[in-house]
């Protein structure tokens, strides 16, 4: 792909080296030798491919805190070390303890999770949701969906089993949970039979983080166990189910209740590692930018000839990214007025919980930290151009625009979001400090044949394009710490992503 500034692009002559200035020897000291050397020790075969909780990731968090000691930075973590730690804990739900009522007026039924009901996903609060519900289903898109009011209801979902698992129904999915809806209860049609032999006999472990994540349950009931209700309540799933366009409507006549209980039989504990440089500016230094990548990934896949995923594109680049830029600005006036925080955290893969960790306790009060340049995926794919998710959302991406434009030299253009259907905004850490009000832009390159596979490995990341991006990362870094005047949101993605994500609760 041609990049679209070439027009505007000057050339350094040799002179110019003799009075380079210590940004642009910063910039210039980001190298691909570099690059690969760190992706080459974070996603090696040793590490195990770097899960949530691993002894692989524990030596990948100790392996960037080595290099921000190395860099002089200043430790952000617990108790005066560069690790901040969060707990841990593996659940059983409890299935004595557990049920989904339904109720139309004197009609009631239960479904129990040895038989008719099954746990899918979500978070498992103790106490009862109960409420009237909504009805959701026929042909849903999640487009379709994300307009729907959904939050704080009870959502029955007419799923239908006919229907093939597929990317659509993922995406779905993902738009009901993201709609913070109280609980979901999906109604399935496979005969009664089918769906108990679904059930596992012993009660699968969850692994969790010990603080409040907000997400909603998704639990799955056997139509059968349920049908008198839904007669009772004149609901039709079938003719939901057939209808071709999406179907929402209340239902005023049924009442649901889940009831979820579980217990704690283990309990350990992942790490972020945090670093801190102080601006050079006595003022502006009480503000912080934080440049963030995940360090962990997901593990190794038993069974396969090569079983671990070393996960050098996801996400080593990003976390080579943030230790790149930590030594670029360390470097002898290098830095920007406002403090720069480098953070790689941990389970993203299960679920954003590093970074929610995090953003819950930061090492700075998060009214401070004026933007997140977030890095997941920058390894791959094309030469010359760069995805910069959240643009639009702040003036963020204007000012990328402008450090872009400045830098034709790097040969490296960042463009908008290229795959707005899959919600990639909402699908990596960043999306934590958004959340919070922290204007945000995500650097991404797209996925490809080898995302998730013992395959995404570091022969095949292209470290002389992640150099380059990393040379602009730094230029925005500096403009963003320099500026007088903090990064701004427009309003309406402020009313869409931050009053809207329910972080005031
Ligand atoms: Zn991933």
């Amino acid at each position: 792909m041609r990049h679209l500034f070439f027009g505007l692009a000057f050339v350094a002559g040799p002179l110019a080296a003799q009075t380079v200035s210590p940004p642009k020897e910063a910039a210039a000291s980001i190298t691909s030798a570099d690059v690969a050397h760190h992706i080459g020790v974070i996603a090696d075969d040793s590490m195990l491919g770097r899960d949530t909780p691993s002894r692989g990731l524990e030596l990948t968090a100790a392996y960037v805190a080595d290099q921000f000691r190395r860099y002089g930075l200043r430790p952000g973590g617990d108790s005066g070390s560069y690790l901040q730690r969060y707990r841990i804990v593996q659940r059983k739900l409890d299935v004595a303890g557990s049920r989904v009522t339904l109720r139309a007026g004197r009609t009631a039924a239960v479904a129990r999770f040895d038989r008719t009901a099954r746990f899918l996903q979500g978070t498992v609060s103790g106490v009862p949701l109960a409420g009237v519900a909504v009805l959701l289903g026929g042909r849903l898109t999640a487009d379709a969906v994300g307009r729907l009011p959904l939050r704080g209801r009870i959502v029955v979902y007419a799923a239908d089993a006919d229907a093939l698992p597929s990317r659509e129904a993922l995406q779905v999915g993902r738009a009901i949970r993201l709609a913070a809806p109280r609980a979901v209860v999906l109604v399935s049609n496979l005969p009664p039979e089918r769906f108990a032999s679904r059930i596992p006999r012993s009660t699968p472990a969850r692994t969790a983080p010990d603080f409040r994540l907000e997400s909603a349950p998704f639990v799955e009931v056997s139509q059968a166990a349920v049908a008198p209700v839904l007669r009772a309540a004149a609901i039709d799933l079938e003719a939901v189910r057939a209808d071709t366009a999406p179907v929402f409507r209340e239902l005023p006549g049924l009442r649901v209740t889940v009831e979820l209980r579980d217990s704690v039989f283990h309990a350990s504990s992942a790490p972020n590692t945090i670093g801190i440089l102080d601006g050079s500016d006595p003022e502006l230094r009480r503000q912080y930018l934080v440049y963030s990548a995940h360090m962990d990934h997901i593990g190794i896949s038993p069974g396969r000839p090569d079983s671990v995923n070393n996960g050098a594109d996801d996400d080593a680049s990003g976390t080579t990214g943030v230790i790149e830029l930590a030594r670029a600005f360390s470097r002898p006036g290098a830095r920007p007025k406002r403090s720069i925080i480098f953070l790689t955290v941990s389970g993203e893969e299960k679920g954003l919980w590093g970074s929610r960790y995090f953003t819950e306790h930061p090492p700075v009060p998060i009214g401070r930290i004026v933007a997140d340049l977030n890095m997941d995926m920058i390894g791959r794919n094309w030469r010359d151009t760069i995805v910069a998710i959240g643009r639009k959302q702040s003036n963020l991406g204007e000012t990328l625009e402008r450090v872009n434009r400045a830098h034709p030299e790097l040969r490296m253009t960042a463009v908008d979001d290229r795959w707005p259907e899959e919600r990639f905004y909402f699908r990596s850490d960043h999306y934590n400090f958004a959340r919070k009000g922290v204007p945000i832009l995500f650097f991404f390159n797209g996925v490809h044949p080898d995302y998730h596979q013992p395959t995404d490995s570091p022969d095949k990341i292209d470290s002389e394009k992640e150099a380059r991006i990393l040379r602009l990362l730094y230029y925005l870094g500096r403009e963003v710490g320099d500026a007088p005047v903090r990064p701004q949101w427009k309003p309406e993605s402020y009313r869409e992503i931050v009053d809207d994500s329910g972080s005031g609760e």
